[in-house]
């Protein structure tokens, strides 16, 4: 129960106001006069001591502030668990080898966009369609229950049902495809880096989104990545020195590393210009650490 209502003053009566109609509600429901109303009495006392005072009027204005934006929240949330809310632009993650981000590739991506249906102008409704009221929430689209807006899951807040629905979309007004696009990655593409495809979204409300990639490395078996740098451990048994290091580095090229007989555990040999690359063209360092064992 709102106090303010409960006094029948607005939010920002003055504290003579509130005295006011304080004064005239107690002549109405005290409980010297009215019997019945005892109750009633005491919540108004309670509203107008609570106004009266400055201190506790502004906690009680910040509550049922936070309540309604907590409620607000809530009934936000609800509608979209039952009416989706789509968004033109479309958000996906973009997996990438090392290999591929360092040397630039052309990655193929398939992904699923929405479309207004072109049959029914997105209505769901078509020529033999006939509405019919929702017998559910009666029409309004959402039903109250203990004062919280619960959207209507059987018409999803139209208030009708559709009879009849457009075939092509059987009502939803909406069709979802399959899209496959190839796109250009560029050489050195770093991790975390969006890329825009223009007009792949979805088409929603004559609106075309983009489609954002955002790439993501997957973890690599042999390298570590740390900025342009790469770092690689190695165990290597002590009687076995020297011996030859053979692998690829990310462009594809056999490297052969000596690792010489008075190697030390632990011991870091530096590679210039074999990790990873920036787009500008500026190439990191390649570290291997032996771990003598
Ligand atoms: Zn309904
Ligand atoms: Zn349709």
């Amino acid at each position: 129960m709102n106090f303010y209502k409960l006094l029948g003053v607005s939010e920002n009566a003055s504290v003579e106001e509130i005295k006011e109609a304080y004064r005239k509600l107690a002549k109405k429901y005290h409980p010297d006069i009215s019997k019945n109303d005892s109750e009633k009495f005491k919540l108004i006392t309670q509203a107008y001591k609570t106004l009266i005072d400055p201190e506790k009027r502004k906690l009680y204005d910040k509550s049922v502030k936070e309540n309604s934006s907590l409620k607000r929240t809530l009934e936000k949330f609800l509608e979209n668990l039952v009416v989706k809310d789509i968004k033109p632009d479309i958000n996906r993650t973009l997996k990438l080898t090392l290999e591929e981000a360092y040397q630039g590739t052309i990655k193929k991506v398939r992904y699923k966009r929405v479309e207004e249906c072109n049959n029914c102008s997105g209505t769901g409704i078509s020529d033999k369609s006939r509405l019919k009221r929702c017998d559910l929430c009666n029409g309004k689209g959402y039903i109250s229950y203990l004062n919280i807006k619960l959207p209507c899951v059987s018409c999803k807040t139209k208030g009708f049902t559709i009879e009849n629905p457009c075939q092509l979309c059987e009502g939803k007004g909406l069709l979802e495809n399959y899209i496959e696009k190839s796109i250009e990655i560029p050489a050195g593409i770093d991790e975390k880096e969006v890329l825009m495809l223009e007009n792949a979204g979805n088409k929603i409300k004559g609106k075309i989104g983009n489609l954002y990639l955002k790439v993501k490395f997957y973890k690599h078996p042999k390298f570590k990545k740390k900025g342009l740098n790469l770092y690689k451990d190695i165990k290597i048994k002590k009687d076995s020195l020297p011996l030859y290091l053979n692998f690829y580095d990310l462009n594809g090229n056999l490297l052969s590393i000596r690792i010489p007989e008075n190697t030390e555990d632990k011991e870091t040999f530096l590679i210039k210009g074999r990790g990873f690359r920036d787009r500008k063209g500026n190439f990191g360092n390649l570290y291997i650490k032996v771990y003598l064992v």
